[in-house]
């Protein structure tokens, strides 16, 4: 006989960062009961005391109004976890190794063997973690080793595929849900944690665990090489005098292609993108089958070049050398609407420009704290305008809408020479060229 699911499952959600909190915060405003814990005192403080401690649109009303219906609690107590649910869902980060190309997989384990430890009843650890293809398998053998002895402890996964700046519209109504599962029991306890969210259609696949794992790397390596495919035709577009901006428009028309992540530019970074294509790639080599996803390399490769290009831009309009140039840097998070900074492709640029010689000021809207923190040697700027002021060229680098909603005739003002090198393709070009500005951007003819 099947063991009896828990209907209304209490839930907890280990790790809450990015991916944790949004999820723990939609669960509870979902109707379950829900504890969120972190080794981090200071996060679990804030966010006890109503304070997302991230930029995400949405995020704070949510986590009101659920800590206002009295079924969000957080803690940093592993015994209260292991006691209080029905369904774990583990949540901690899984970085790239430091010195590798492999995913950094402590803070899994850790979560993992800290709950094993303590739970002595049966339960469901689900991991929505972004982890290499096998790791499920490897933490079920783990998790039995370490589990008290009564403890029916089931392993599932339920890959994420939100994205910052729409992380509660994507919780509450993803595309699909994808549930990596080894019994039936699993699965009809993780479709009664998702009731609601399956009550209205949502597509469902079902898998096993490896499925589960891959699905994710393999979805973010289609979203990354769409991105590096059409930023490879700029480079050509540059060695041609055509125009890339052009090109995608018409490319995007043909729906057998369509125009999401088709735009060119700086490329993608942050959290998820840079560091899953590497960790899949190395874990592809590590089951030897490495040749069937070596263009990942290619795809990095690319990516990180648009980098170097929009330095060598910027270089080429303050005249050749960079030293003692001002330049004003729009954005430093890794894309707009986030204060992530991770892997931006803002900040390596502006990094790029400070040791080069160029006197570089930042400003972001929501993301300088961070920034500042990764790099304290960069200036930052509170505003715009201040960013600006006697600017010898302007980088925009992360395309919020404060900067494309910006008057070129107002920006021209404030700076010392009206030079921009639109690293988002996000400016109307036309417009900047009719108030007397340079305008650059990658894989266009230069317009002046
Ligand atoms: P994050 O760094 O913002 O959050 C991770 C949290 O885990 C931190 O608060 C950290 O203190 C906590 N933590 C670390 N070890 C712990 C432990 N042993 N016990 C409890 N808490 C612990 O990372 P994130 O962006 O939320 O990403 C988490 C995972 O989700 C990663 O695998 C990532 O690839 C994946 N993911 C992220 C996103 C996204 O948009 N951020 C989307 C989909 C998937």
């Amino acid at each position: 006989a099947l063991t009896p699911i828990v209907d209304n499952p209490r839930l907890t959600v280990i790790g809450t960062g990015y991916l944790g909190a949004t999820h723990a915060i939609c669960m509870a405003v979902l109707g379950y009961d829900v504890l969120g814990v972190d080794v981090d005192q200071k996060k679990i403080d804030d966010l006890s005391n109503g304070i997302v401690p991230f930029y995400e649109p949405g995020l704070p009303e949510k986590l009101r109004e659920a800590l206002d219906s009295g079924r969000l609690h957080f803690t940093t107590d592993f015994d209260h976890a292991a006691e209080f649910g029905d369904v774990h869902f583990v949540c901690v980060g899984t970085p790239q190794a430091p010195g590798s190309q492999a995913a950094d997989l402590r803070f899994v384990e850790s979560a993992f063997s800290e709950l094993a430890r303590r739970i002595d009843r049966k339960a469901l650890i689900v991991g929505k973690s972004t982890v290499p293809i096998g790791t499920a398998a490897r933490l079920t053998a783990l998790v039995q080793q370490i589990s008290p002895i009564g403890a029916e402890l089931e392993l599932a996964w339920n890959p994420e595929f939100l994205r910052e700046g729409f992380a509660v519209e994507d919780t509450l109504h993803p595309d699909r849900l994808v549930f990596g599962v080894a019994s039936e029991w699993a699965k009809r306890q993780l479709s009664a944690a998702f009731r609601p969210i399956l009550a209205v259609d949502t597509p469902l696949v079902i898998s096993d665990l490896a499925t589960s794992e891959l699905v994710k790397v393999a979805a973010n390596s289609f979203l990354a090489t769409k991105i590096s495919f059409i930023n490879a035709m700029a480079e050509v577009c540059e060695s041609t005098g055509a125009d890339v901006n052009l090109l995608a428009s018409a490319l995007a028309l043909d729906d057998r292609i369509g125009g999401r992540f088709l735009k060119p530019g700086l490329g993608f970074g942050g959290g998820c993108l840079p560091k899953d294509i590497r960790a899949f790639a190395h874990r592809a080599e590590e089951l030897g089958v490495g040749h069937a996803v070596a263009f990942l390399h290619e795809v990095d490769d690319i990516n990180n070049r648009r980098r170097l290009r929009t330095v060598d831009l910027i270089r080429e309009m303050a005249g050749g050398d960079l030293n003692g140039k001002r330049v004003a840097a729009f954005g430093a998070a890794f894309k707009p609407n986030s204060d992530d900074v991770r892997d931006a492709p803002a900040l390596d640029v502006a990094r790029m420009l400070y040791l080069e010689g160029a006197i570089v000021t930042v400003y972001d809207p929501e993301a300088n704290e961070n920034a500042h923190r990764v790099y304290p040697d960069l200036n930052f700027a509170d505003s715009m305008v201040a960013a600006a002021i006697d600017a010898d060229v302007v980088a925009l680098l992360t395309e919020w809408q404060e900067f494309k909603d910006v008057d070129p005739d107002d920006l021209g003002r404030i700076v010392r020479h009206r030079r921009i090198v639109d690293g988002r393709h996000a400016l109307d070009a036309d417009a900047y060229v009719s108030n007397g500005w340079e305008y650059r951007a990658l894989g266009r003819p230069a317009q002046a």
